[in-house]
């Protein structure tokens, strides 16, 4: 769009000098040899053209490139937290809600717990976890047993559901003057490269410098993606020719970041399901060719939350092949099954980083137990 904006205002400017030099000339034909150019220092400034000037300036015929694009700046943390939190609360306050309205009922019977039990496996929140919730709120609610304090008991439960306990900062220093290396896995569609793409932005909204390293180098549309991603906001994207090994684009990746004292490399890997050795390996050996430079700070894995069991069955696969620490869920927007983030977590025993809420740059926000539990209950 500023592209284009540029590009008009070049063409109308040149239209106008045009215009006024015929103008000026009456008519003359223009020599056919190019006038000399003047001499560097006694050129006129070229902001204040006067209409003598203009008229002996050749417009040269070669298309006008358009000017370099300017550097986009992220955008800052407080406002994009209060925006996707309402974009939060937009796609989950179902769930949260549909459980009050059944908790406010003035008899809870069994038809009323079976239905919170449907309403909570619904929204993916997994059996066990459902089953254990559902004894704690009946299990209360008979001793406290005043309907009005549905709300306040279900935040509480639903806190200690997502566990609000767990270390949630995502692991971006190095230490010893290396940066942090950020090593991103998942499958091909989960939102990897995008997610990869707006952490980059959140990093440099801080300040912080950056490397990123295409290790998808099965898909060169993966690594083109990438590139884009780095080249909006300034950042260095190292990549190899399409079927190069990942491991060897990652080095370099991290020797770069080494080499310029990056704060923080972050890897994109290729997300192939094939089988679990092939993945192993693959994994592994990135991961231990990186480790000759500097170790690896953070592993996230990158789920998208509409894919429910399958997802989870694909997140213990990649928990198995590396050690995971941190889980990124992608299109919570797009989903109003945030239950998924207890089941993950639960599996895995890693806590929910960041979650994904759109396909814009910058919707990307720390996982906060709190609001998300505010957001479920509308
Ligand atoms: P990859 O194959 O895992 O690298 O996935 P991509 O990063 O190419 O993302 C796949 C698609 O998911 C793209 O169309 C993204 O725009 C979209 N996507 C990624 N994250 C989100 C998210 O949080 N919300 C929504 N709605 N779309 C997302």
């Amino acid at each position: 769009m500023g592209d284009w904006l540029y590009l008009v205002i070049a063409i109308a400017v040149l239209a106008v000098v045009l215009v006024a030099g015929l103008l000026v000339r009456g008519g003359r034909r223009a020599p056919s040899a190019p006038a000399p150019t003047p001499p560097a220092d006694v050129a006129p400034p070229p902001s204040a053209p006067t209409a003598e000037t203009a008229a002996e300036v050749e417009v040269p015929e070669a298309p006008v490139e358009p000017a370099a694009p300017a550097l986009e700046r992220p955008e800052g943390t407080a406002s994009r937290l209060v925006r996707l939190r309402q974009r939060l609360a937009g796609s989950q306050s179902g769930l949260g809600r549909g459980l009050l309205a059944l908790l406010s009922r003035d008899r809870l019977d069994e038809d009323t717990w079976e239905s919170i039990e449907d309403t909570l496996l619904t929204a993916d929140v997994g059996v066990a976890p459902t089953q254990e919730l559902v004894e704690r709120l009946r299990t209360r609610l008979r001793v406290e047993g005043a309907a009005e304090d549905a709300r306040v008991v279900l935040r509480e439960e639903l806190l200690a559901l997502v566990d609000a306990g767990m270390d949630r900062r995502l692991q971006v220093s190095g230490a010893d003057g290396r940066p942090g290396v950020v090593l991103v896995v998942g499958v091909n569609g989960s939102g990897k490269t995008t997610t990869v793409g707006k952490i980059s932005r959140i990093l440099v909204a801080e300040d912080r410098s950056v490397v990123l390293g295409a290790a998808d180098t099965f898909r060169a549309a993966a690594v083109e993606q990438l590139a884009t991603w780095g080249e909006r906001v300034g950042v260095d994207v190292v990549r190899g020719a399409e079927g190069t090994d990942p491991a060897s684009v990652a080095f370099e990746a991290v020797k770069e970041g080494v080499d310029t004292a990056a704060d923080t490399v972050i890897v994109d890997t290729a997300g192939r399901l094939q089988n679990k050795a092939g993945l192993m390996d693959e994994l592994g050996k990135v991961k231990r060719v990186i480790e000759k430079q500097a170790p690896v700070t953070e592993v996230l894995l990158v789920l998208d939350a509409t894919t429910g069991q399958n997802g989870l069955i694909q997140a213990r696969v990649f928990s198995e092949v590396v050690d995971v620490t941190g889980i990124v869920l992608t299109k919570l927007d797009g989903s109003a099954k945030g239950g998924i983030v207890v089941q993950v977590q639960r599996e895995l025993g890693v806590p929910v980083k960041l979650v994904g809420l759109g396909e814009g740059a910058d919707d990307l926000a720390p996982f906060d137990p709190g609001a998300f539990v505010d957001a479920l209950l509308g």
